[in-house]
């Protein structure tokens, strides 16, 4: 079982949950990084005294440095990229958010490490390269090097211990709708950041928090299926589950249908990929579906929740198309929590920049990175040029 992890992003909501986990698992934390939260990263490192420390905005690394004169402090870039290769760690959790997860988990399966990735938007936007560095590094019979963290990968990734993937004939990943699940778009025009903020069965950082509301999150984890599974997205499918008790689902070849269920609560997952190929009782709750009552299930709504259905459009054409996605999302996002666009603002700008994105080739990560660079301009320029 792994004994020593580093955590990226220890400061955000899988960050602090995998703290949790870990310490009731017996595991110690050996590593842990924060973007600007300085304050609970230094509260967090006096409690489980780690070897490494890392906060991301130089302007910190000072007072971070004269609390830990004795321990590795470290910064920026190059910092998070440390904490992803220390060399003590067995299991590197990335649990930052964005497009910043995507060069340490690239850097980290480059040194040898096994990576719990809670990041999605590391695959959605690395898919194809992280899929050929893991293809030349994973040797046959060990350890999967990438193991999920996201609770619908974590369960379909469960419902394939012991089976032949060739078997596999539909991916069904379940999704709880989000606050404005049964509404149509004119109901959305008026929602504010207080109701998008309220999900109504996961508690989760912000912009994933976003995300589930536009639905645009489903679409992402589509897209990780894709490279998590090996699997086309025609041959995954999204089906709204309000309860979230079934976390997802694996359609085989002779019709049967297998679940991975429990109470909606993610240490759970975080602590499968801590103790794969074994199972801890850090977290525990048995399920009680007598009180649960019922299960039930729905279809998505397309047409409201159309970054749904884009998202899926960039998946069947892949290369550039998932980056360009991303990129827009995040700085949709972004704009709408500083409060300076409206909820189906982020919608129809991610649309606009989507039909107007022409296909790139992809080789190298450089690559990625260049073109989430120009889909950011596009984004912005998009913006503020309606505005003005
Ligand atoms: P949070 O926003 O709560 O936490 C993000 C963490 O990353 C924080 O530690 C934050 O530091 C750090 N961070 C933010 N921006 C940067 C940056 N540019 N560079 C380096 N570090 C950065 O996110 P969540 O924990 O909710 O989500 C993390 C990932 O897990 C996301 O990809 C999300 O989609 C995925 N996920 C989350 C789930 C959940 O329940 N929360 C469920 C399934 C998947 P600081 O605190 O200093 O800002
Ligand atoms: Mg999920």
């Amino acid at each position: 079982m792994t004994k020593k992890i580093c955590i990226l992003g220890s400061t955000g909501s899988i960050g602090v949950q995998t703290i949790y986990v870990a310490k009731k698992l017996g595991i110690k934390v050996v590593g842990l990084s924060a973007h600007k939260n300085v304050d609970l990263l230094i509260k967090q490192a006096r409690e489980l005294s780690p070897d490494i420390l890392c906060i991301v905005d130089e302007k910190y690394y000072p007072l971070l440095k004269e609390n830990f004169p004795d321990k590795i402090v470290v910064t920026g870039q190059q910092g998070l990229i440390n904490i992803a290769t220390y060399p003590h760690a067995d299991l590197i959790v990335n649990a930052l958010v964005g497009i910043s997860g995507l060069v340490p988990t690239v850097e980290a399966i480059l040194a040898g490490k096994r990576v719990a990735l809670a990041n999605k938007e590391t695959l959605v936007t690395g898919g194809k390269i992280i899929k050929r560095i893991i293809s030349q590094k994973q040797e046959k019979d060990s350890l999967p090097i990438l193991i999920p963290v996201d609770s619908e990968h974590s369960a379909i990734f469960q419902c394939l211990v012991g089976e032949d993937k060739k078997n596999v004939k539909k991916i069904i990943l379940t999704a709880s709708g989000g606050p404005f699940r049964g509404k149509k778009f004119e109901e959305l025009q008026s929602v504010k950041l207080e109701d998008v903020l309220m999900h109504p069965t996961w508690n989760m950082g912000k912009k994933i928090t976003v995300d589930s509301a536009t639905l645009i999150n489903k679409g992402f984890e589509v897209i990780e299926a894709m490279f998590f599974f090996d699997k086309g997205c025609d041959d995954i499918e999204v089906l709204i589950h309000p309860q979230s008790i079934v976390h997802s689902m694996v359609e085989f070849v002779d019709g049967s249908v297998k679940a991975q269920l429990s109470y909606p609560d993610m240490r759970l997952p975080i602590e499968y990929a801590l103790t794969f190929p074994e199972r801890g009782k850090a977290v525990a709750a048995p399920l009680d579906l007598a009180k649960v009552k019922n299960l039930t299930f729905e279809e998505p709504d397309f047409d409201t929740f159309f970054l749904l259905k884009i998202a899926y459009d960039c998946a069947k054409e892949g290369e550039s198309y998932p980056i360009v996605l991303n990129a827009a999302n995040e700085e949709a996002v972004k704009y709408f929590l500083e409060g300076k666009i409206g909820f189906v603002d982020i919608m129809k700008y991610v649309a606009k920049i989507i039909e107007g994105h022409r296909l790139q080739k992809i080789e190298t990560v450089e690559d990625i990175l260049v073109i989430d660079a120009e889909a950011r301009r596009r984004f912005k320029n998009l913006v503020e040029g309606e505005k003005s």
